[in-house]
């Protein structure tokens, strides 16, 4: 499954809005989305630290993860991701 293309490091420095979430790198934002990914479709606001853009659902959320392949993260799971989620 892995092929070479993929296998480039990204190490680039996310925006400030990311940087509050104590996300500083796209390899600290990849972490934080496996790290929440259980509860993931669980949320309602969500946010790309790649593209420092906002989506309101998961439905949207989750069409930008796949066409980009980026780490939309849950907005409210973001800081404390190993806070206790209801349900
Ligand atoms: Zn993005």
């Amino acid at each position: 499954m892995v092929d070479k293309a993929r296998a480039r490091r990204v190490d680039l420095i996310l925006p400030a809005r990311a940087q509050t979430m104590g996300l500083r790198t796209a390899t600290d934002a990849k972490v934080a989305f496996i790290r929440q990914s259980s509860h993931w479709w669980n949320g309602t606001n969500y946010y790309c630290p790649l593209c420092d853009q906002e989506f309101h659902g998961s439905d949207c959320a989750a069409h930008h993860l796949v066409t980009n392949q980026h780490p939309v993260l849950r907005w409210e799971l973001a800081v404390l991701p190993d806070r206790g989620v209801d349900g």
